[in-house]
């Protein structure tokens, strides 16, 4: 007998519910339009749910570069009595440090007040397409099929399942198709920030401190001492230092290139750490992703071993909580009808079709303790083109977060969440004007009309660095 499948139909379909995906869905539900939010996992955030610091909402001068439903989302964490806090790394950028046990309860709050139609444990699988459009995707959920069928479709996806299933082309990766190493996140309470700040103050060759001259610190001495007066922990240190170069070279600790850690949660005593790699990971293959849990966990083990008995402030710190799922920096990007270059982002190049920005240094980790770190020129900001956020050989979709179409160095500077949350944001608002007007072409929406749009609804298109 043939399978019936459960169907349904809604004015914009969004696939993928993390950074990107959430302000997408909240973006175009504004408009009053039927919008369904599918997930593959148990909760809404994807990566921006992990406790990592959300790069890319202010340029490395401090300019707030992203708006509208980040802002939203922060502003809800802050009102809830949590913490949510634009703050710099005293080395190359400005982030939002946030506490990501508030920021879930923000998100399914913003979502459900918005009307979103929440859709979590629901993979799509594949796409039906006829003439260049999407009618439907096939999505899989607790062992039943579905049929959702849409009139413009989002991919937020983060590894360009949908646009790619549906006929558009992309990139893998490097030239050779090497991959940035996986990570698993995680964070510790019970740590104490003044002795880790003073720390700083007393040792600072040991961090990495001052790298981005639009920072304005004279050197790292002067970096180190505003890190103290600060009070928050935001300061990596550095594995070409003697303390944590010595750990790797003797084996207490794997090769990293910095123990990356910030605040999560002052009221806890709380920071976020960043600190485990394994190269060689296809973030597509889950075989591959469910080896490398093991060897990330015994990294963590390692490392909280090495904190405790070598870092000040961090005698009695204990796990606080694991990301929920191994992090991929990279997979697939969609090529698009633009292509965000190196040069656009190192430039900080403006256009009048942008209807995002980023603000992120170019960072791409290689193996062991290798990465490339490239500032935008004077901590400015650059645009991205709505044309970064259309696939090409497809008419009804767009796609927003990590794999907009960008080189693989564009890349490694549009994929921080903040950016991810405002190409969501645009494209949210695109797909709603695209229904509202009855359009049959991604390419055929108003761009300056978009912006004006975005613009109205706080989102930053204009006027910055
Ligand atoms: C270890 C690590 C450290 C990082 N550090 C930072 C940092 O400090 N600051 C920063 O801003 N950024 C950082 N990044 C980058 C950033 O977190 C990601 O690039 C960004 O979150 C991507 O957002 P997204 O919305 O595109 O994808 P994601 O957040 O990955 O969301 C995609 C969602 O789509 C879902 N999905 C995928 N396929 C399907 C499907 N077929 N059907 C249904 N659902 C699907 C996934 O389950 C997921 O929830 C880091 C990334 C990693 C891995």
């Amino acid at each position: 007998m043939a399978e019936q499948l459960a169907t349904s139909h809604h004015d914009i379909v969004i696939v993928g519910g993390g950074a990107a995906g959430v302000a997408a869905a909240i973006a175009a539900r504004r408009s009053g339009l039927d919008t369904v939010l599918i997930e593959a996992g148990p909760f809404f955030g994807g990566e921006l749910v992990s406790g990592l610091p959300i790069d890319g909402c202010l340029n490395a001068q401090g300019e707030w570069i992203v708006g509208g439903v980040a802002r939203q989302l922060f502003d809800a964490v802050e009102s809830a009595g949590s913490f949510a806090r634009a703050m710099s790394d005293y080395r190359q950028m400005w982030a939002v440090c946030v506490d990501p046990e508030m920021l879930k309860m923000s998100i399914i709050e913003a979502l459900a007040e918005a009307g979103v139609n929440p859709r979590l444990y629901l993979t799509s699988q594949d796409v039906v397409v006829r003439r260049n459009r999407v009618e439907g995707i096939i999505a899989v959920g607790k062992g039943k099929r579905y049929l959702i069928t849409g009139d413009v479709f989002i991919d937020c996806t983060g590894d360009g399942q949908l646009a790619v299933s549906a006929g558009a082309p992309f990139e893998f990766g490097g030239r050779a198709g090497e991959l940035q190493p996986v990570s698993l996140t995680y964070r510790l309470t019970n740590v104490d920030y003044r002795e880790y700040l003073d720390w700083v103050a007393a040792e600072p060759d040991l961090f990495l401190l001052a790298e981005n001259p639009a920072l304005g610190y004279a050197g790292k001495r002067e970096a180190a001492r505003a890190a103290r007066d600060g009070g928050f922990p935001f300061v990596a240190l550095d594995a070409n230092g003697t303390v944590l170069g010595d750990a790797i070279e003797c084996g207490a600790m794997d090769p990293c290139t910095a123990l990356y850690l910030w605040p999560t949660s002052p009221a806890r005593n709380e920071v976020g750490m960043n600190t485990t790699r394994l190269s060689g990971v296809d973030g597509t293959n889950p075989q591959e992703l469910s080896e490398s849990l093991a060897t990330l966990t015994a990294q963590i083990n390692r490392c909280i071993d090495f904190c405790q008995k070598n870092i000040p402030g961090f005698a009695d710190a204990r796990l606080a909580g694991i990301a929920p799922r191994v992090g991929v920096r990279e997979t697939r990007r969609v090529v698009g009808e633009y292509v965000l270059t190196e040069e656009d982002v190192v430039e900080g190049k403006k256009s009048d079709r942008g209807v995002a920005k980023g603000g992120h240094h170019v960072d791409i980790h290689g193996e062991g303790t290798a990465q490339v770190r490239r500032a935008v020129n004077d901590g400015r900001s650059y645009d991205i083109p709505y044309e970064a956020l259309v696939p090409k050989n497809i008419k009804n979709v767009l796609m927003a977060g990590r794999c907009l179409s960008s080189t693989r160095e564009a890349n490694g500077s549009a994929r921080v969440m903040g950016t991810c949350m405002a190409t969501g944001e645009a494209v949210g608002v695109a797909a709603a004007m695209m229904v509202e007007a009855g359009l049959r072409d991604v390419r055929e929406v108003d761009v300056s009309m978009l912006r004006s749009r975005l613009m109205a609804d706080g989102a930053v298109v204009d006027g910055t660095n």
